[in-house]
């Protein structure tokens, strides 16, 4: 299935673009477009690797591609360089908006960490009130447009950092005005969920959605903390809980599949993973499995009944869209349109709205995929 110069693909003779669907991890400071990065880094005198869009967009599929992890997290160096006044937050979320709705999005959870964007001088409220003036810009240029989307924040804590109290705390009070859920990000090997454990007691009193990355750079006892310390409705990524999974396949025999305590739970709970399937393939996430898409676990735990969502994680870094991914996903494994639906109300069903939104979501994309 190839990818046309717009970025669309057809599956069954359907654009995959044109099908409603819902992200529920896409990271603000991994989804900028390169030319507003151009414009933007000018405007404070910041230095970028390259001239021109294209050639930008070149270097962050490079640096993405490289293996380095050193080489990949100087993309964000960059992005959040540029994202730390009111004005950059605030077109950036803009865009991120208008770009979710091009791809066809109707519902999407944007994650951002406030803390990382205080160096020029804002304080934690304004960062969220600059990106939530974006993202409410955003959907009214859309719906200027005959088009609906609704966008979320995600309020993120970095798991290295001793802030996540103070940041549980900044997600609640914006509850009601823009704050959806709560995550923790940043390098997940040796800072597990557990070390956060006050941020995430104050969020289970106020009964606050939590979203955990787990299960990404680290493995089961990362994702059992995210739900036990975490009280996680979902996990990002989630893909290591694969390694629960112990798969014995005979020669011509059925497969036979047992499952762990932690998978078991997980997969009977339909605690959503969002599985982001460029991204796991370029941060190694996937490695114990292999290194192309065939070899991702994202089949395997379709087939036993996990409930999967498809994500971009870093669009910008991956360069991709949530239209590529699905054409890559039933590229690879031969998915149909069903398989595609089914996704996107596995997607919205763990989205952090209220049951009757999520009915309505779910609506819209019976609809649109019956059309
Ligand atoms: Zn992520």
């Amino acid at each position: 299935m190839a990818i046309d110069q717009h970025g669309d693909a057809k599956l069954q003779g359907v654009s995959i673009r044109s099908l409603p669907k819902v992200s529920l991890h896409d990271h603000l400071d991994g989804a900028l477009r390169p030319q507003t990065i151009l414009e933007l880094a000018d405007e404070i005198g910041h230095e970028v690797p390259a001239a021109a869009a294209d050639e930008l967009a070149d270097w962050f599929e490079q640096q993405s591609d490289s293996g380095s992890l050193v080489e990949y997290l100087k993309t964000f160096d960059l992005t959040i360089a540029v994202m730390q006044t009111r004005e950059g937050l605030r077109r950036v979320a803009k865009e991120f908006v208008e770009d979710l709705a091009a791809d066809g999005v109707i519902y999407g959870e944007v994650r951002w960490a406030p803390e990382q964007h205080l160096a020029g001088g804002l304080s934690l409220e304004e960062a969220v009130e600059a990106v939530q003036a974006g993202i409410e810009e955003g959907e009214d240029a859309v719906e200027s447009r005959g088009d609906d989307i609704r966008v979320g924040q995600l309020i993120t804590a970095m798991r290295h950092t001793d802030r996540s109290r103070e940041i549980a705390e900044l997600a609640v009070a914006y509850r009601g005005r823009g704050a959806v859920g709560f995550d923790i990000a940043g390098p997940e090997d040796g800072f597990p969920p557990s070390n956060h454990r006050a941020a995430f007691d104050y969020l289970a009193s106020e009964f606050f959605p939590v979203t955990v990355h787990a299960g990404e750079a680290a493995g089961l006892d990362s994702i059992r903390s995210a739900l036990i310390d975490g009280r996680a409705l979902r996990l990002g990524h989630g893909v290591r809980i694969a390694e629960d999974l112990d798969v014995v396949s005979q020669k011509g025999e059925e497969t036979f599949v047992t499952f762990g305590d932690l998978a078991h739970w997980v997969r009977d709970r339909e605690i959503p993973l969002e599985l982001s399937p460029s991204s796991n393939l370029q941060t190694g996430a996937i490695a114990r499995w292999g290194t192309t898409l065939e070899d991702h676990p994202f089949d395997l735990l379709y087939q036993l009944g996990f409930s999967v969502t498809v994500n971009v994680d870093n669009r910008t870094m991956s360069r991709t869209s949530l239209t590529r991914e699905l054409a890559l996903l039933a590229e690879t494994f031969d998915y149909s349109l069903d398989d595609l639906e089914a996704f996107q109300l596995n997607a919205a069903a763990g989205a952090f709205l209220s049951v009757e939104e999520r009915e309505e979501l779910i609506e819209l994309i019976g609809e649109g995929f019956d059309r």
